[in-house]
């Protein structure tokens, strides 16, 4: 009898090491951060057990961030912003900042955005700061999940600025997009739009394009390129927010105009958070990874099964040779799962 009843209350207790890795997140302990957020990543369930525990236990002290997207095509500058304005934050603002990176294609080759940490020296070793390389590996649903899920853990580790990194090449800026409050897109004067993602839509959900490396012989051209930009993007819809996104002009490398992004990030946040979409737009976030959750969680159940995994070889070669359609095949192997 009282076998049962520890069965029956085991599913919803908490594992002992959760409870630990929470102890030290909670003091800001970024070595433990680290650990968890290595057992977020990992594909094993014991790991995934206490992972999903220790996200629960943190969900109450998460939320008080402000999450920013950073994008932008290779070599516009994105590390070399991030280390300015992460710097900005921590020595003039008091803040703790959190970078994150969703990178699926990484292999930490050259490549990776965040894999060489060397490319972000002062952030690395700044007491305020946590740089966290994207997973080395994993599909783009998987390395969103884990970081929507390292960003929880963060904020309950106390840090309140969460700047996420991604490359401006695709579907990766719509995950980021769906984690962020503030979407900042860094650009190049003289640069070809299409290169930067213009045409693909990027600017439609960018809240500031930012033209980097405004310096040297680039400033005047870079300020012309802020000017059309700004008269571009009068051309779009205003948001449902009401914020109409901004254009400016920084210099990372020499530091100049990042005080000017984080004014710009302010009022959005201040408006957003005056009118209510800033909570609202949380809220449909949330609901949006509630779906994702429950999709990535039904394939792999699917996928899984021993029954699926035994036919699922003949039935997609029947599809393929044309003996059955693609939807009585889906039917077939959902009617094998269910039962
Ligand atoms: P990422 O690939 O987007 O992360 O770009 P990086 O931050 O690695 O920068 C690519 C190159 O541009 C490096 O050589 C940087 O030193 C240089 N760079 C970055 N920001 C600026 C800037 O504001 N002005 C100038 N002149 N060069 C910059």
């Amino acid at each position: 009898m009282a076998k049962n009843i520890n069965k029956i209350s085991l599913p919803n207790k908490i594992k002992p090491s959760a409870v630990t890795y929470f102890n030290e997140i909670k003091k800001g302990n970024t070595t433990i951060l680290a650990k968890a957020i290595t057992l977020i990543e990992s594909l094993n369930a014991a790991h995934q057990e206490i992972a999903q525990d220790l996200i629960e236990l943190c969900l109450p002290l998460s939320g008080n961030s402000i999450r920013i997207g950073i994008t932008g095509v290779p070599g516009v500058g994105k590390s070399t912003f991030i280390e300015a304005l992460g710097s900005h934050l921590t020595d003039d603002n008091g803040n703790k900042v959190a970078v994150l990176a969703i990178d699926p294609s990484s292999k930490k080759s050259s490549g990776s955005i965040l894999g060489d940490k060397t490319r972000m020296n002062k952030l690395s070793v700044n007491k305020n700061a946590f740089v966290r390389p994207s997973p080395s590996s994993g599909t783009l649903g998987g390395v969103a999940k884990a970081t929507r899920e390292t960003i929880i853990l963060c904020e309950a580790a106390g840090f309140d600025v969460i700047l996420i990194e991604t490359v401006g090449v695709g579907q990766s800026e719509i995950e980021v997009k769906s984690m962020v409050d503030f979407f900042l897109l860094l650009m190049l004067a003289g640069a070809g739009d299409e290169l930067q993602g213009i045409k693909r839509g990027i600017t439609e959900i960018a809240d500031a394009l930012i033209i980097n490396k405004a310096d040297g012989e680039n400033l005047t051209s870079a300020k012309i390129a802020a000017q059309e930009y700004k008269n571009a993007l009068h051309l779009f819809p205003a948001n449902t927010n009401n914020w109409i996104p901004t254009t400016a002009t920084c210099s990372a490398i020499n530091n100049t105009g990042i005080a000017e992004v984080w004014q710009i990030i302010e009022s959005f946040k201040n408006l957003t958070k005056l009118n209510g979409t800033f909570d609202s737009e949380r809220k449909k976030q949330a609901k949006y990874w509630l779906e994702h959750a429950i999709n990535y969680n039904l394939k792999e159940l699917f996928y899984n099964n021993t029954e699926i995994k035994a036919k699922i070889e003949t039935i997609e070669n029947e599809v393929q040779e044309g003996k059955l359609s693609p939807f009585k095949a889906a039917k077939q192997l959902l009617t094998i799962f269910k039962n």
